[in-house]
């Protein structure tokens, strides 16, 4: 039988929930212990698919393609697991259960209500994947902050639960946020007082506070916090703001946040926690021998959740490679063929990102040419492969008008078309190419050099793909297609053998990226930026000797 520990969130949003979430995980999962760990939306989206990136940041696609919340990311980076469809659940998709029962005639003619209807469906969710043995511990965030109304039943559901189940098999930890107030030169304990009353008083009181805080907490404010939260005082915890998310699993171990779970739980099997391998991680992140600078270019950059994985990805490759990895946004509505060369001219790379719709689409093309005409590596995701299929189309190719029929149905030269299968939907939510689909890569390519494989698994999110018409036409004017789907033959990796670093992908490499397993293509694109990056100090150098 599984124990349960749910995680919620008080005074304000923004507080890295997800982050104190998956650390604790880590610190039970490094104990030994089967941990898994899930996320309960509050919104009425049946999933996150169908939200523009500016809502919520990037949308998180599982191996079994369930279109997620982005914490779901930070889940399996992490703890190195993967997490399922079972692993996110909004309250659209619990109604939607409740009303698909309600017409079917399950509820036998009783008034279907949010007690017990909806809180039981919760329950039974929030209990699902505790069930079949796999897990001793189910890590469940809620998300919202307590006090919202949406997340009310999600709260009176694990009201019931504390309710329901034995007193060490069920816990509550509560962030939240003790203010630093400059004029005053105090920490304030009143918000927080405030957010754990509101969570008494819909029944639920929380075992543990984790304190988000910028200044350290002294033991006298701990022991005011316990005192009129009513909380035992060693479980006052301190959050200080980390210099990178991958640092709190530590501080949540110096400050025992595992430890006080596990009394909580009784639970007494555990061992010490093994944190070898994420401790090298991060001793190479934090004492990195250089510096790479790269260039993403998208159209989502005021926001930057909405690349939340890339930019992960970075940091998992950055360590492995020990180079720091700058990340500048570029805004592709804003390149021109006028100022690209200003633009571009300073990265060491260029990662063209993932993305819908017209806008900052010819940005992007412009990009891609500057980087295959400069040598500069370059790095293509999903719609960042189409956009470099159709600059060699238009530019190598000569076709002009080339396009993908996302942007321009009526193109003379449809190199990027919809997908067959894609063709009779209409419906938007979850209906896209999604999930993990296997590759086939050609031996003799720079993407099995970087895999070392023949047989990879990468996960998906789109309707368009390369149009194999176009295939021989591609292929006699030197661009490589390395890797395709073994069944449909529908390509998946592009590259340019005669660039240092040209590739481009239809997946989302990105998504698999963890601590443990830094994507293969983000280390060896990092690893040709720093080697282009060497090129051009030594080039540099060269010339100051001259002058000398
Ligand atoms: N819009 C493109 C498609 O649907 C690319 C999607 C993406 O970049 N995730 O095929």
């Amino acid at each position: 039988m599984a124990k349960y520990i749910f995680v919620t969130g008080g005074v304000t949003s923004s507080l890295g929930k997800g982050i104190i979430a998956a650390s604790l995980a880590k610190l039970l999962q490094a104990r030994g212990l089967r941990v898994t760990i899930q996320k309960f939306d509050p919104y009425i989206n049946v999933d996150p698919g169908t939200l523009n990136p500016y809502e919520h940041g990037e949308c998180y696609v599982t191996e079994d393609g369930a279109e997620t919340d982005l914490d779901l990311g930070h889940y399996e980076r992490f703890l190195n697991i993967f997490t399922t469809q079972a692993n996110n659940v909004t309250t659209g998709r619990i109604y939607q259960t409740v009303i698909n029962k309600e017409r079917a005639g399950a509820f036998l003619g009783k008034t279907v209500q949010v007690v017990p209807h909806i809180t039981d469906e919760i329950k039974h969710r929030m209990l699902l994947l505790g069930q079949d043995d796999k897990y001793d511990i189910v890590l469940t965030e809620i998300g919202g902050t307590v006090g919202d109304i949406e997340s009310l039943p999600f709260i009176e559901a694990v009201r019931q639960l504390q309710w329901e189940l034995p007193d060490e098999d069920v816990m509550v930890v509560h962030l939240t946020l003790i203010p630093y107030l400059k004029a005053a030169k105090e920490l304030k304990t009143k918000p927080t007082q405030h957010s754990v009353k509101m969570l008494s008083e819909t029944g639920v009181h929380p075992d543990i506070l984790v304190c988000r805080t910028e200044e350290p907490l002294s033991e006298e404010l701990k022991r005011k916090i316990a005192l009129f939260c009513n909380v035992k005082q060693e479980a006052v915890i301190e959050a200080m703001d980390a210099s990178t998310i991958y640092e709190v699993p530590l501080h949540m171990l110096r400050e025992k946040l595992d430890l006080i779970c596990l009394r909580k739980l009784n639970i007494t099997q555990f061992n010490e926690p093994n944190l070898d391998k994420w401790k090298a991680f991060l001793d190479k992140l934090k004492y990195p021998k250089s510096k790479v600078t790269i260039g993403l270019i998208g159209k989502y950059i005021e926001l930057q959740d909405a690349y939340k994985s890339i930019l992960e990805s970075f940091i998992h490759a950055g360590a492995m490679n020990e180079v720091k990895v700058q990340v500048v946004n570029v805004h592709s509505e804003f390149i021109t063929d006028e100022n690209v060369q200003e633009k571009l001219q300073n990265f060491d790379g260029l990662l063209v990102a993932p993305g819908f719709g017209l806008r900052g689409i010819e940005g992007k093309i412009i990009a891609v040419k500057y980087a295959r005409e400069h040598g500069l590596p370059f790095f293509g995701i999903c719609l960042g492969m189409q956009m470099a299929v159709i600059e060699f189309g238009r530019n190598v190719l000569g076709l002009t008008g080339a396009h993908s029929v996302e942007m321009e149905p009526n193109t003379p030269h449809p190199v990027i078309n919809m997908m067959e299968e894609q063709k009779k939907i209409n419906m938007m939510g979850g209906t896209m190419r999604l999930g993990a689909y296997p590759c086939e890569i050609d031996q003799n390519s720079l993407a099995h050099r970087i895999y070392g494989e023949t047989y990879i698994l990468e996960r998906h999110r789109h309707r368009y793909e390369f149009n194999n018409a176009y295939l021989d036409q591609y292929v006699n004017a030197g661009m490589l297609t390395s890797g395709k789907n073994p069944e449909t033959g529908l390509v998946e990796i592009i590259e340019l053998p005669n660039h240092p670093f040209f590739i481009g992908v239809q997946y989302h490499p990105e998504l698999k990226s963890t601590v443990e397993r830094p994507a293969p293509l983000f280390v060896s694109f990092i690893h040709a930026a720093k080697k282009f990056n060497e090129s051009k100090s030594s080039v540099k150098s060269t010339a100051k000797d001259a002058l000398i």
